[in-house]
C-alpha cells in the first residue's frame, strides 16, 4: 500500500517512482485534485475509487477513505492512494498513515511535487532567492496567520487561498505586512488553465475579485513575488491558453500532440483510438507466417512505422513462442516514438529514414539497401502509399497487420463535446489527409461546429482533402514536419485573443 503523491496537475510532474507503482497498480483510490489523464497509466484492470466527488451530498468521510485502503491492502491488492500535490503537506495523508500503521497494513510513502511549491515556481516566483528571500512558510487560509511570525517569512505560501482570501489578507495587514508587498495568486497551476494575477496585498481583493478566481489557487506573498513578471515563462508560451484540436491518425499519443503541448497549447487529440489483437484468423495466421519468416531469415529489413507496430509485433511473436532474436533482418524504424518503443526491447534501429513523406522515405531506405532487398512492414494501419513509393523503388515489401484499431464512438463523442464547449478550439491541426476524414466523420456524426476555429495543414494534400470536404484552411506549413507545422500553428494564433482569455 503505498500513499503517492500525484503531482500538482500536470501529470508529468508525479515522481519516477510514483509512475512505476501506478503502472503496477491492482487498486487506485484517488482525490478530487489528481488529473484524470494519470488514471490512464494504471493497468486497464486495476480498480478505480474517486473518493474525492461529491457522493449524494457528502463525501466519502476520512473514516470511510481509510477503512476502503485497509480492506483492499487486506484482500492482498496493490494499492496506490493518489493524493494531490505531496500526501503530507494539508493532504490528511499523515491521518492515513497513522490508520494503516494501527491496522497492521504494511505501507509506504512517495513524495510529491507540491502545490505549495510548483504554483510559484510556474507562475515565476522564486520561494528563496539571495538578499531578498531567506526563509518561506506554508499554511493554509484557515490556520496559522494569526501565530507569532509566521506572517513575517520573507515568502509566505498560502493554499486553499480564494475561499478566505478576504480574512487572510486582513490578517496579513493586521500583522503589520505593508499593503505595497507584492502578492500574487495563481490558479490551476501546471495545467493549461493557468492564470496569475499579480498585485500587491492593498490591492489583491479587487484584482482577485475582477479576474473571477476559482479554486484550486495558492497566494505567495512577499518580495520575490514581484520577479514574476521577468520569470513568469509558462504563462509566455507561444501557445498559452490555445484550445487545439488535434486530428489523430495514430493509435499512440503523437509526438506532434507533444510538440504542441510544450508550446503551451491545451492539445485534444481526436478521434481516440486504441490497438486490439487481429480477430480475422487468416489475418493472425498471415501475421504469423510473416514472423516465422522473419525468424527463419528471409527478410533483409524490418520497417516499423509506428509504435503501435512495434507492440503488436512484439505481442504477436510472444504468442508465437518467439521473443526479439526473431527480429534476424536490419531495422529501419521512422518516428522517435517508435525508435523508444524499439529501444524498450532492446533493439536499436539500423536506419531511421530523416523524412515522414512516404516517397522521400522510401529513396531513403533504398539508398540503404542493397539490391534485390525484402522488406516486412508490421502495420497496425494498411500505409499505402508508403508500399507504392517503395515498390516503385525497387523493394520487394511484405506488408501484415500485426493487430488492429479499435475506434469508442461513444467514448470519442464525450471528448469532442469537451472541445466544443464553451470557449470552443481555436486551432485544429490537420498532419495527414487520413486525420481529416476522421475528423470529418466524427464531427458530422456528431453534429460538431467548429466554431472560429483557425484550421492549419501540415501540406497541400492534406490542405486539398480538408478543402473538398468544405473546410476552410487557413494556413499551410512552410515544410511538410512537425515543427514547421507547430511554426505555422504559433503564427496564425500570433495575433488572436484566445478564445478563454479573461482581461485583468
Ligand atoms: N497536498 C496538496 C495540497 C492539498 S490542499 C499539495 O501538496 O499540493 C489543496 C490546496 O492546494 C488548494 O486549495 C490550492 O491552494 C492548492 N493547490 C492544489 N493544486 C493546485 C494548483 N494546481 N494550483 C494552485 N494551487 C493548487
Amino acid at each position: 500500500m503505498w500513499l503517492v503523491g500525484a503531482g500538482p496537475g500536470d501529470p508529468h510532474l508525479i515522481t519516477v517512482r510514483g509512475l512505476e507503482l501506478l503502472r503496477a497498480a491492482d487498486a487506485l483510490v484517488y482525490d478530487r485534485l489528481v488529473s484524470p489523464s494519470l488514471l490512464e497509466y494504471a493497468p486497464a484492470r486495476a480498480e478505480r475509487h474517486d473518493v474525492g466527488k461529491q457522493r449524494g451530498h457528502h463525501r466519502a468521510t476520512q473514516d470511510d477513505i481509510s477503512a476502503m485502503l485497509i480492506a483492499l491492502a487486506r484482500a492482498g491488492k496493490q494499492v496506490v492512494r493518489l493524493k494531490g500535490g505531496d500526501p503530507y503537506v494539508f493532504g490528511r495523508g499523515g491521518e492515513e498513515a497513522l490508520d494503516l500503521e494501527a491496522a497492521g497494513v504494511a505501507w509506504e510513502v512517495v513524495p510529491g511535487v507540491s502545490s505549495a511549491l510548483a504554483a510559484p515556481a510556474l507562475a515565476g516566483i522564486p520561494v528563496t532567492q539571495r538578499h531578498v528571500a531567506g526563509s518561506f512558510a506554508v499554511t493554509t487560509g484557515h490556520a496559522g496567520l494569526a501565530k507569532p511570525g509566521l506572517a513575517h517569512a520573507d515568502t509566505l505560501v498560502v493554499l486553499m487561498a480564494v475561499e478566505q482570501l478576504q480574512a487572510i489578507v486582513r490578517t496579513l495587514l493586521e500583522q503589520g505586512r505593508d499593503p505595497k508587498t507584492p502578492a500574487a495568486l495563481v490558479q490551476a497551476a501546471s495545467t493549461p488553465a493557468q492564470r496569475t494575477i499579480r498585485a500587491t496585498l492593498g490591492t489583491l481583493l479587487g484584482a482577485a475579485e475582477r479576474a473571477d478566481m476559482a479554486p484550486p489557487a495558492t497566494l505567495v506573498v512577499g518580495q520575490t513575488v514581484a520577479l514574476s513578471e521577468q520569470l513568469g515563462w509558462f504563462e509566455r508560451r507561444p501557445l498559452f491558453g490555445r484550445r487545439v484540436l488535434l486530428g489523430r491518425t495514430r493509435t499512440e499519443p503523437s509526438e506532434l500532440a507533444a510538440l504542441l503541448a510544450a508550446a503551451g497549447a491545451d492539445v485534444h487529440e481526436l478521434p481516440a483510438r486504441g490497438v486490439a489483437p487481429l480477430c480475422v484468423s487468416s489475418e493472425r495466421e498471415a501475421a504469423a507466417a510473416a514472423l516465422r519468416r522473419l525468424a527463419a531469415d528471409a527478410y533483409t529489413w524490418v520497417l516499423f512505422g509506428g509504435a503501435d507496430s512495434v507492440a503488436g509485433t512484439w505481442t504477436l511473436l510472444d504468442t508465437l513462442g518467439l521473443d526479439s532474436r526473431a527480429i534476424r533482418a536490419r531495422v529501419a524504424a521512422f518516428g522517435p516514438g517508435t525508435v523508444e518503443a524499439l529501444h524498450q526491447r532492446g533493439v536499436h534501429p539500423d536506419f531511421c529514414p530523416t523524412s515522414y513523406q512516404s516517397g522521400a522515405v522510401a529513396a531513403d531506405l533504398h539508398e540503404h539497401m542493397t539490391d534485390a532487398a525484402q522488406l516486412l512492414l508490421p502495420v497496425i494501419e494498411p500505409m499505402p502509399r508508403l508500399v507504392d513509393a517503395l515498390c516503385v523503388a525497387g523493394v520487394s515489401v511484405d506488408s501484415v497487420a500485426v493487430g488492429r484499431v479499435e475506434i469508442h464512438a461513444l467514448d470519442n463523442s464525450r471528448r469532442l463535446r469537451a472541445v466544443l464547449g464553451p470557449p470552443g478550439p481555436d486551432l485544429v491541426v490537420l498532419a495527414a489527409s487520413r486525420a481529416v476524414d476522421e475528423l470529418d466523420a466524427l464531427l458530422r456524426a456528431n453534429r460538431g461546429q467548429l466554431g472560429t476555429a483557425r484550421v492549419v495543414c501540415i501540406g497541400p494534400t492534406t490542405a486539398d482533402r480538408a478543402r473538398a470536404l468544405g473546410w476552410r484552411v487557413d494556413d499551410v506549413a512552410e515544410h511538410p514536419t512537425r515543427e514547421s507545422l507547430v511554426d505555422a500553428a504559433i503564427k496564425l494564433m500570433s495575433d488572436r485573443v484566445p478564445a478563454g482569455a479573461s482581461h485583468v
